[in-house]
């Protein structure tokens, strides 16, 4: 019999990972994720199993709620194997580090916050260390490309898919024999939007008695992606002509370079005024778009003929300290994309907090912001914000933009999933409460098949 647990992602979209249990005594971990937002306090609490006894981790993609606990792990002497993509591979010691830099930051912060109260006992110390993530480099290794499969044991057979949610994304495919029946089990990973043309669709996935899938979005539908592009340059357009500033909350990885291949096509047809200049203001970033372009052989056909998708003539790469404290000296006509995506972190703080109270700036959101983080508060319209204890008013505008995620959204899950054949129940997890309640209904409605929302902990005998 084989069970899957999951300890993340179960009913909240964050912190993802999935145990495996095989009857032949093999324990395969899915994702090791962090959580975030409201669920942050979660990384502190201990791993609720073994982790020296976990064989493989199947890593789907790097985002840091898929790979941000894998150190955590390390710590709890998991020394398996990781299987993923090169390009999976590539992005996560970019995201394991950064996370270490935050969270050093942060503590680093809050310790002296602290110390001025007398209270320095009660600052809890980063979850994990530059050495932990440099353990984590040195693990086993198995790199798989799509359409692959790894055997990790004669009877289980482990294969790879496009899940066209960011570059090296995948998506599982996972066929296990027990006693003389195979069966066949699909985890989704999180999957694409079809509609953004920087990664391919997701594979259509093959026969599957059982799926695990993602509904971060499955309680709506996007709006048109075309629309949100016009919407974006119109924001831009319209922000600069003012003599403002626009400051664009950016994740690191395949939002920023669907931004950077936006801003392009701007610069190239001359919809950007000629003193304006474009700043990455994020070393990740930085380093993440040089991964785009290293393996843009995956990109969609648009992108990977191109041979620079991601440059042009307005733009600046701020990658030191210096160069980005520069930037708050220019007055007019900037575009500043920074990190951190959700404004819980990174440098977009202070060009926040040296921008924000200026009705001439605009801030656009482009990306889902988590209950809990100061992202979530300015698109909730909070008046004032707090930012290095410093209250702050809001009076640049606000635009939320939301045709820019990389998520399928209700109907994609729908019409992907309704490609699965033989299939009799599919797991839903990684999503809000209410919206996987709604995403359930539809499955329900539209596929005629079981649906389970899946809960933390919960043991399913499959
Ligand atoms: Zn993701």
């Amino acid at each position: 019999m084989t069970i899957e647990i999951s300890y993340g992602a179960a009913e909240v979209v964050t912190g993802s990972c999935h145990m495996l249990k095989f009857r032949n005594g093999m324990k395969a971990l899915v994702d090791c994720g962090m959580f975030q937002g409201l669920e942050e306090y979660k990384n502190y609490e201990p791993l609720e199993f073994d982790a020296s006894k976990i064989d493989y981790l199947l890593i789907t993609h790097a985002h840091l709620d898929h790979v941000g606990r894998i150190p955590l792990l390390y710590k709890e002497n998991f020394r398996g194997t990781i299987v993923a993509t090169a390009a999976t591979f590539a992005l996560m010691k970019i995201v394991l580090l950064d996370s270490v830099h935050l969270m050093s930051e942060d503590y680093a912060t809050a310790y002296k916050k602290a110390q001025r109260q007398g209270r320095e006992d009660e600052v809890k110390p980063p979850l994990y260390t530059k050495e932990d993530v440099k353990a984590v480099l040195k693990l086993p290794k198995r790199v798989i490309k799509y359409g692959q499969a790894i055997r990790p044991f004669p009877s289980i057979k482990v294969r790879y898919k496009d899940a066209g949610h960011i570059i090296g994304s995948a998506f599982l495919e996972i066929e296990y024999k027990e006693g003389h029946v195979t069966k066949h089990m699909i985890f989704s990973g999180d999957l694409g939007n079809c509609q953004i043309k920087l990664n391919p669709p997701p594979t259509d996935p093959s026969a599957a008695r059982y799926v695990f899938i993602e509904s971060t979005y499955g309680d709506r539908v996007h709006r048109s992606y075309e629309e949100s592009v016009t919407e974006f340059k119109e924001a831009i357009r319209e922000t600069l002509k003012n003599g403002g500033n626009v400051l664009i909350p950016s994740f690191a990885i395949e939002r920023t370079q669907q931004l950077l291949c936006i801003l392009k096509e701007m610069s190239e047809k001359d919809e950007l005024p000629p003193y304006t200049h474009v700043y990455l203001d994020s070393p990740m970033a930085i380093k993440a778009t040089k991964i785009y372009n290293k393996y843009k052989h995956l990109l969609s056909d648009e992108c990977k003929n191109k041979s620079s998708p991601f440059e042009f003539a307005h733009l600046h790469f701020a990658s030191s300290q210096n160069a980005s404290k520069k930037i708050n000296s220019k007055k007019n006509g900037n575009i500043i994309i920074a990190g951190s995506g959700m404004c819980n972190g990174g440098r977009i703080l202070h060009h926040l907090k040296h921008r924000i109270w200026d009705p001439k700036n605009a801030v656009i959101f482009v990306g889902y912001q988590a209950e809990g983080t100061l992202g979530r508060q300015i698109i909730e319209g909070a008046k004032f914000i707090e930012i290095y204890g410093e209250k702050i008013i809001v009076r640049a505008k606000i635009y939320t933009i939301n045709g820019f995620s990389a998520h399928a959204d209700k109907k994609e899950l729908l019409d992907w999933a309704s490609k699965i054949k033989g299939l009799k129940t599919i797991f839903i997890v990684h999503g809000e409460e209410d919206k996987q309640r709604i995403f359930k209904k539809a499955i329900i409605k539209n596929l005629h098949k079981k649906a389970h929302i899946v809960k933390q902990g919960e043991i399913i005998h499959l």
